[in-house]
């Protein structure tokens, strides 16, 4: 496999929907490992595979002082039900240096297979349940600016061009 690279917004592959994975083989364990050491080095919490240019259904996310002592793999999530509503600040590996706040679930619960294929369940909330819901998004060519609100929005990409020097034609 070559070179995994993080890819930052206004990168396609961010907008584009990630297919469901049929052969849970080396290769993907191999995908997650990889994926899960680009997310700590880049200080993350969570990483989709769209977010290194490889558009299969897999995020990671990474350990929770007192949440979550492993970090997760979830293949093939899907969300079966949500609960509440909650304001927190959220940000995005693909979006460096801005963050915002972002009106989520607050209770997630999710099925999803591991990295030995079988079908597992997780029960979430609170930052857990931000990061399965904002991952998830991510497979589906959601960002999470897309979340804000209008003015909230062009407030942030108009900082996040500014910082990053870069020309969005939108
Ligand atoms: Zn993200």
């Amino acid at each position: 496999m070559e070179k995994l690279k993080l890819r930052y917004y206004p990168d396609a592959v961010l907008r584009k929907k990630a297919v469901e994975i049929k052969n849970i083989d080396d290769e993907i364990k191999s995908l997650s490992r990889e994926m899960l050491s680009i997310m700590q080095s880049a200080k993350g919490v969570g990483l989709s595979g769209n977010q290194v240019g490889e558009l299969q259904r897999i995020i990671v996310i990474g350990t929770i002082p007192e949440i979550l002592d492993e970090p997760l793999v979830l293949l093939n999530p899907e969300i079966k039900k949500m609960e509440g509503s909650i304001v927190e600040d959220e940000g995005c590996l693909s979006f460096p240096d801005v963050s915002g706040r972002v009106r989520r679930r607050l209770t997630v619960s999710a099925n999803f297979q591991n990295l030995s294929g079988e079908k597992m369940q997780i029960e979430a909330k609170g930052i857990l349940a931000r990061i399965i819901q904002h991952e998830m998004d991510h497979l589906n060519g959601i960002l999470y600016p897309d979340r804000l609100p209008f003015f909230a929005r062009k407030k942030l990409l108009r900082n996040y061009r500014k910082k990053r020097k870069i020309v969005i034609s939108h």
